[in-house]
């Protein structure tokens, strides 16, 4: 029997092992921190309700191609979508509102709006799926629907900038605006349309749901099944050097390209570990978890109803604002993602107490205190939220770093999305998950396709660990 080591239990990592236990491969992961589940955590921040550490919403793992085929529901995976996937209000009180329906989102953005609107996201959500199969892929790779991935290409490849020129009206710019800035690129670069038309068309096909009970439920019914098919996971155990892993067939690192090369040091060929080192970063996160009685007094009623609400302003605003942080300064109102999963799920309350996560971005390495700067973005759309704040939870782009050191200066995507970085991570190469090392991967959300709790990263690095094997 063929044996393999993850290091990392992310959702990277769980999904590499379950892939090769599923196939018969005696699998031990190696967790560093006390817990699994790497970016799907979730605990009581503040006494009593249920937080996110990191990932809140799963239009990514919903739609993802290895969870799908998964019987994670069997091991407590439940998903819950919130009435309205996000809203992005305005001061004026508008609010640019996704809804799953394509045609209930374009309603709401008015004739002409509303009409483009359909045009760019009907026929990428209907074929999201097909177009799923690809670019959940290294985009070196053939494509199986070329057809699909040529019309959307060209669309990717965009400046967020010159997609959001579509639209007229504040709110329809606002709302491509926040889904874009989940890119954390500024949105005159080439490409920088992909991340939001990518979200944007998986949140259409599959809405953009909650894992009931909190993220956790994701890596936990990973490992469950991981269990099932054999495999082990040992916590509390930090790989520093090759002499801290057991021996074994393969060898895969759900870890950064950096963490990698520090690791394997002098057994990574030279250009590997050259790239690996050059491997960019990009701007930082600053988390805020509140405890909120009565929830956050929108003034924008949908806001009320939306299990994200993205906060920055009008298109301009937020396309500053990324600038900024790109260029290292905090601009005085930074773009801030707000995540009301209790709507979803209300049993992460407590009676009339709501956990609300919320997250700024700041630039790489941010060392101040962006609280007051949360705090006032929510209050500008909702006057009279500080009053009803009981208690909140911190964790700065310093804090990140030391919880999980793949957020490298607060970089909770896993890398900049450079139009290079989005194409070739972590480096140019035929097969992205191979070191150069015989037997050993890289599966981390750094390799194709980038951020987020799909696993897709670690099931492509294992499909690529297997070929070896056999
Ligand atoms: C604030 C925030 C909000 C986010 N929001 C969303 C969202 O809403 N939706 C979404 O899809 N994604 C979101 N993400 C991104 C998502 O969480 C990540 O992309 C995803 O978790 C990456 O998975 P991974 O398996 O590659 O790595 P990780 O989840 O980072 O897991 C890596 C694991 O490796 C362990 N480790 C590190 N070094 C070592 C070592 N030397 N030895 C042993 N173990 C080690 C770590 O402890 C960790 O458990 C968010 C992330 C953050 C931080």
């Amino acid at each position: 029997m063929s044996t393999a080591i993850v290091v990392g239990s992310g959702p990277n990592g769980l999904a590499a092992a379950v892939f090769l236990a599923r196939e018969g491969v005696e699998v031990t992961v190696l967790e560093a921190a006390d817990t699994i589940g790497g970016g799907t955590r979730t605990s009581e921040l503040t006494p009593g309700l249920l937080h996110d550490h990191c990932s809140a919403t799963h239009p990514m793992a919903v739609g993802s191609p290895f969870l799908r085929g998964l019987d994670l529901a069997r091991h407590g995976l439940r998903w819950c979508l919130p009435e309205i996937d996000c809203a992005h209000p305005l001061d004026s009180g508008a609010a640019g509102v996704l809804h799953r329906s394509v045609a209930e989102t374009a309603d709401g953005l008015g004739e002409r709006d509303g009409r483009r609107w359909r045009r760019v996201f009907g026929p990428l959500a209907e074929g999201y799926d097909a177009l799923a199969e690809d670019i959940m892929r290294p985009l070196t790779q053939l494509p199986r629907h070329p057809l699909r991935l040529a019309a959307f290409g060209p669309q990717a490849l965009l400046p967020a900038d010159a997609v959001a020129r579509l639209w007229r009206s504040e709110t329809a710019r606002a709302l491509f605006a926040g889904v874009a800035a989940h890119a954390f690129r500024p949105f005159h670069r080439p490409a920088s349309a992909a991340v939001g038309l990518t979200i944007i068309a998986a949140g259409h096909r599959h809405g953009w749901p909650v894992a009931a009970g909190g993220s956790r439920a994701i890596g936990d019914a990973l490992a469950a099944l991981l269990t099932e098919f054999g495999g082990r996971i040992e916590t509390g155990v930090r790989v520093r050097s090759p002499a801290d892993l057991p021996p074994a067939d393969a060898v895969l690192f759900d870890l950064a390209p950096r963490a990698v090369a520090d690791i394997l040091g002098d057994r990574l060929p030279g250009r590997v570990a050259r790239a690996y080192r050059r491997y960019r970063h990009g701007p930082g996160a600053f988390k805020v978890d509140f405890a909120v009685q009565g929830g956050v007094p929108w003034t924008n009623e949908a806001a009320r109803r939306a299990g994200t609400v993205h906060l920055g302003g009008r298109y301009e605003e937020v396309a500053a604002a990324e600038r900024a942080v790109h260029a290292g300064r905090l601009p005085e109102r930074p773009f801030v993602l707000v995540g009301q999963q209790y709507l979803a799920d209300p049993l992460r309350s407590k009676g009339d107490v709501h956990p609300v996560w919320t997250y700024a971005h700041v630039p790489h390495g941010y060392d101040g205190d962006a609280t007051e700067a949360v705090v006032a973005q929510i209050e500008r759309f909702a006057p009279g939220f500080r009053e009803r704040v009981l208690d909140l939870a911190v964790r700065s782009p310093a804090g990140f770093a030391s919880y999980n050191p793949n957020y490298v200066g607060g970089d909770v995507v896993a890398g900049a999305n450079t139009a290079r970085q989005l194409v070739l991570r972590p480096r140019a190469a035929l097969d992205p998950y191979s070191t150069g090392v015989p037997g050993m991967y890289i599966c981390s959300a750094a390799t194709p396709p980038g951020a987020g709790a799909h696993g897709m990263c670690g099931a492509n690095a294992a499909a690529s660990a297997l070929r070896r094997l056999r």
